[in-house]
């Protein structure tokens, strides 16, 4: 066996709802868990997070089949929408609430005979210039929407561009936005992410929207998880297969990217861009081994990768390395890559064996 593993903690994902549950207060919360629960898995995630939390955002209708499966009495909210009047048709047989977020989207809605009840959220954009209705439009479309008696529009939604760093002038705009636009429609609102439910308790609105801080990594870009009370999620992992000595000089890996500038031992590790560990991670990018950090040297392939254990001569064939969870946290990890930590959760591939690891 090969030992590569992605070691996953349902106690972690409850402790993280019900911070996020404290933070809400008497607002309802609704776990993100689109893209598999960021790749946590949705099965899992759902379980360990019910008790927690109000409800589930999914991106795709796919997703909500998935989830409702699973759980038949979940309220489910569909975040992109539905993207022809069939999805609406079966979002609606399904009892999902849905976003609303385009003129195409209210068409299609319109058109089709909706046999019951359906709970919408109409996406503004203030700001993002990503999805959604221009704040001026909001009024014509309420008033349209008015013609489909089966649809209760339970309030109005944004995303936040800029809501992981501190204090940005964005982020106070959107909100402003969007509050003044709720009041103008006297309608409730949605615009917290995370970061936001974490730094804006004036702005939480009618419904949050927490994500990564269920799986574990800081929204806030100048504050680690730890600090705010976020518990680690997934622990990637791989066992040592071999130590290999490299004279001053000489190179390591693919490229010769990596040159031992006195005489060293690399040990080679089990796990590749094949499992989902970033290819680009370059020399340098922690790791550690029984808690006690090092480094990556040379470029990462495939299969394996190799890692500077010069300064540990206690390390041995079969030891376990840590790539992101307890000692180096996926943040740091995708600082060194130039990403976040949402996209190395999505990239992890099926390859790693996923170990629950209960308590
Ligand atoms: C994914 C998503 C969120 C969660 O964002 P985090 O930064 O992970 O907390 C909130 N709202 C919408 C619309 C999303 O798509």
């Amino acid at each position: 066996m090969r030992g590569t593993q992605l070691e996953i903690r349902p106690q972690a994902l409850r402790h993280n709802a019900a911070l996020a549950r404290r933070l809400a207060g008497a607002v309802p919360v609704y776990a993100m868990v689109k893209a598999n629960a960021y790749g946590h898995g949705l099965a899992l995630a759902v379980q360990a997070m019910a008790p927690e939390v109000d409800g589930f955002g999914v991106a795709l209708l796919e997703e909500a089949e998935a989830l409702l499966t699973l759980q038949p009495q979940a309220k489910v909210l569909l975040l992109e929408g539905c993207f022809d009047q069939q999805e609406w048709l079966r979002a609606n047989e399904l009892g999902l609430a849905v976003v609303l977020r385009s003129p195409e989207q209210l068409e299609d809605l319109l058109a089709v005979p909706l046999a019951q009840p359906m709970e919408l959220w109409l996406k503004v954009d203030t700001g993002m210039h990503r999805l959604g209705l221009p704040p001026e439009q909001v009024p014509a479309v309420l008033k349209q929407l008015a013609q489909q008696p089966a649809v209760q529009v339970r309030g109005l939604m944004s995303h936040l561009a800029c809501a992981d760093e501190n204090n940005h002038p964005l982020t106070a705009a959107q909100i402003a936005t969007m509050q003044s636009l709720a009041q103008a429609v006297a309608l409730p609102y949605s615009i917290a992410n995370s970061a936001a439910l974490m730094r804006y308790p004036h702005a939480l609105g009618a419904l949050v929207r927490p994500g990564i801080m269920l799986y574990g990594a800081s929204p806030l870009a100048e504050q680690q998880a730890a600090e705010l009370g976020i518990a680690v999620t997934q622990q990637l992992s791989a066992p040592v297969i071999a130590l290999t000595k490299v004279p001053a000089g000489e190179t390591v890996g693919y490229g010769a990217g990596w040159l031992a500038e006195r005489d060293s031992v690399v040990a080679v590790v089990a796990l590749g861009y094949g499992d989902g560990y970033p290819r680009c991670a370059p020399a340098g990018t922690p790791v550690a081994i029984s808690g006690v950090r090092t480094q990556l040297v040379g470029r990462v392939s495939m299969d394996m990768l190799t890692v500077n254990v010069t300064d540990m001569p206690w390390v041995q064939v079969g030891h376990r390395v840590e790539f992101w969870g307890d000692t180096v946290s996926a943040t740091e990890v995708a600082e060194a890559c130039g990403t976040i930590s949402y996209e190395l959760f999505c990239q992890v591939t099926e390859r790693p064996k996923r170990v629950v690891k209960e308590g």
